[in-house]
């Protein structure tokens, strides 16, 4: 199969691997489509994330959906290809009488994270924070876990979610970056009726918009450095659009309850620490720059500002799939598809946001 894999020196290649036989309980997806996510950008053009660093060849990749292809020995569910022939119904480790998993062919969503499910974070239901988890295409981890821009991907048949009949393959490519929204937005707390701020206008901070719209936020005000970004933001929801460089006043300088920080970069954490009022809420999801990164400290004491972090996500990805299926006015988002092959075209796109938003690669199309 091919797959798209980044190597240390932050070179892109799409090169011949070896798929990987669904082992008990276990899930091989043919994988349709694949969003490039800024995490995927920054392993490419950086070698890092944060402060995770690519140190040996890594398929990229955790947006992915696909049609399920095989199902392990002791998978729910149908078997087929090399690993056939187990006698179903005696599945280990099954709770008796459950439902059978997706069979052969059902169009899936893929959850990218397995977590330890042992650790106090998990048992306390934080499993997004899990130090032990696996995330499809991370390098958080030695070996880093092989990702999902690839033909076919195996993983545990409990982080499959069978589609819902009228929710089609190109548009819960979604599932994953709206998942880390509803994540942001529930450590947020309730936002009906408040007035927030969205700094970046990223796919994840439309998202983030189009989810504020859909709970009940009064007013939501996008700011970000470049207009094409701001009118996606515009039609996932935002009330109003801000030029960062250029905010005038208004909409911009009477103070919020909330600010979720979707850019990543330091003046947006700036911005939200400025503009939220006394006793607000700030929470950061963009990841900052490696490192120490400034902050306007003495406004967080003196305003008793909450900081608050939000990091991956967890149940929130069988809401994103409803939302996506009820038509989440989220399609802007998506700006250009590209077959595998030209993977590097791609990812040259979706660095360039004066023109592109969420960039998808089409697997079936390799
Ligand atoms: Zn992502
Ligand atoms: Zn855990």
């Amino acid at each position: 199969m091919q797959a798209c894999v980044v190597h240390p020196a932050g070179e892109l290649r799409v090169e011949q691997r070896s798929p990987v036989r669904p082992g008990p309980g276990q899930v091989t997806v043919a994988v349709a489509y694949g969003g490039i996510c800024g995490s995927d950008l920054h392993y490419y053009r950086h070698g890092r994330v944060g402060d995770f660093t690519v140190r040996e060849p890594m398929v990229l990749g955790h947006e992915v959906v696909g049609h399920v292809a095989a199902v392990g020995p002791d998978a729910d569910g149908p078997t087929d290809g090399p690993t056939g022939g187990q006698p179903q119904g005696q599945a280990q480790g099954q709770t008796q009488g459950q439902t059978a998993g997706p069979a052969v062919g059902t169009p899936v969503a893929v959850h990218p994270a397995t977590p330890c499910d042992r650790c106090p974070d998990c048992a306390a239901g934080r499993r997004n924070i899990c130090a032990d988890a696996r995330y499809l295409g991370s390098a958080a981890r030695m070996p880093h876990v092989q990702g999902g821009f690839a033909q076919l991907v195996t993983v545990p048949a409990a982080q499959i979610r069978a589609l819902p009949p009228e929710l089609g393959l190109r548009r819960a490519v979604l599932a994953e970056p709206l998942s880390v929204a509803l994540h942001a937005v529930h450590r947020a707390g309730d936002v009906s009726g408040k007035r927030v701020l969205v700094t970046g206008a990223g796919p994840i901070g439309c998202l983030v918009t189009a989810v504020l719209r859909h709970k009940g936020a009064a007013e939501i005000v996008v700011s970000d450095l470049l207009d094409t970004p701001l009118g996606i933001a515009a039609a996932s929801g935002a009330t109003a659009t801000v030029r960062a460089d250029a905010p005038g006043d208004g909409a911009w300088t009477d103070p919020f309850d909330l600010a979720i920080e979707a850019s990543g970069a330091p003046a947006g954490l700036r911005s939200c620490v400025e503009r939220v009022r006394r006793g607000g809420a700030v929470v950061l999801l963009g990841l900052l720059p490696p490192g120490e990164v400034p902050l306007l400290g003495n406004l967080a004491v003196t305003r008793e500002l909450e900081l608050r972090g939000a990091f991956r996500f967890d149940a929130e990805f069988d809401e994103a799939i409803a939302l996506l299926a009820q038509g989440l006015p989220v399609d802007a988002i998506v700006t250009h598809t590209f077959p595998l092959a030209e993977a590097r075209a791609a990812f040259d796109i979706a660095h360039d946001r004066t023109v592109a938003s969420k960039v998808l690669l089409d697997l079936a199309r390799a």
